[in-house]
């Protein structure tokens, strides 16, 4: 995940110009200070760059989740079916939005199992909850079906994996909402941030004003009088990070070119005996990571040996749950 091993120049420049530009480090209003609205800017080529109708800037992934299950309607005592193979944020914003965490398998993709997931539905299950799980998509179109059928919306936890492609579609943008990660370990990064990504216009309306405490941003008052309609909390973006993270998207293209060159080497040299991660049909990884099984704990052990004596970022996988 090398957007950190990029930062540079061009974004030390990007922050610089923000306080050349007067110094407001804040998204709304100081309307006749200003030159840039950084995070509106950010926003506009987040949703250009990933084809979809809009895109939020927020805090962190994590809230980006927590804000977009709230957004498609769910409720204290409400079920979200997420996937063993996960990172603990996501069951973290299920938690924080009253709900309840469900955890259905994975297959070999090492993504959420359809069949599986399908067990697991109840009348309460508001939510399907897919993790793009170290740059490969979920099997969406298997979710998809799933969603229709029993009438639930779909999240995409896509932090993981923001560039990826599930037949010809962005991923997190497949669903009803879509999160994404710009934390310091994801492929692009902002330090700290997270984007709502969506294509429905209720739920774009909702996480925007949700995330900065109901503000509507009404046109036709000043900020201290705007409008509001529901109660919300703080999740908002800085100037100085969508002005990072306006010069990371502009490396995405280039980054995830990069890794597949390296994943392809990889793969070409890895011995026939070794399984490698199922990516689903039709899907585009961003090829930050390549997953293998090993037979044994010596054979796994062994190579993580062999591959942190090389220099590779390396690491023994937790067991899914
Ligand atoms: C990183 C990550 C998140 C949360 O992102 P933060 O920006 O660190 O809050 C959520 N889900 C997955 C799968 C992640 O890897």
């Amino acid at each position: 995940m090398p957007g950190f091993e990029l930062i540079g120049k061009e974004e030390q420049e990007a922050v610089n110009q923000v306080f050349d530009d007067g110094g407001i480090l804040f998204a709304h209003g100081f309307d006749g200070m200003r030159k840039n609205y950084h995070v509106r800017e950010f926003e506009v080529l987040m949703a250009k760059h990933f084809d979809c109708s809009h895109a939020l800037a927020v805090s962190s992934g994590t809230a980006a989740i927590k804000i977009a299950l709230k957004a498609l309607g769910v409720k204290s005592g409400d079920e979200v079916i997420t996937q063993a193979f996960n990172f603990i944020a996501t069951v973290e914003a299920i938690l924080d939005a009253g709900a309840k965490p469900v955890i259905a398998n994975v297959n070999e993709t090492l993504n959420m199992d359809a069949s599986d997931c399908e067990s697991l539905i109840t009348d309460k299950t508001k939510v399907l909850l897919p993790v793009h799980m170290l740059s490969v998509p979920v099997d969406m179109n298997k979710i998809m079906i799933l969603a229709k059928k029993y009438n639930i919306k779909v999240l995409e936890d896509s932090c993981e994996s923001v560039g990826a492609k599930y037949s010809g579609k962005y991923i997190g943008t497949i669903g009803h909402a879509g999160a994404f990660s710009f934390d310091f370990g994801k492929i692009i990064t902002t330090g700290e941030g997270g984007m709502v990504v969506t294509n429905n216009p209720a739920v774009d309306k909702y996480t925007r004003e949700y995330h900065d405490h109901g503000h509507e941003n009404n046109p036709a008052f000043p900020r201290g009088k705007d409008t509001k309609s529901i109660f919300g909390f703080n999740y908002r973006m800085t100037e100085m990070q969508a002005a990072v993270g306006k010069v990371q998207l502009s490396r995405l293209n280039h980054i995830i070119t990069e890794n597949k060159l390296r994943y392809q080497m990889f793969e070409k040299n890895i011995p026939h005996s070794v399984k490698l991660r199922k990516i689903p049909d039709g899907s585009d990884p961003i090829y930050d990571t390549l997953i293998f099984f090993t037979e044994s704990d010596n054979e796994k052990e062994r190579y993580v040996r062999i591959l942190t004596d090389e220099g590779f970022g390396t690491k023994n996988l937790p067991d899914a749950l």
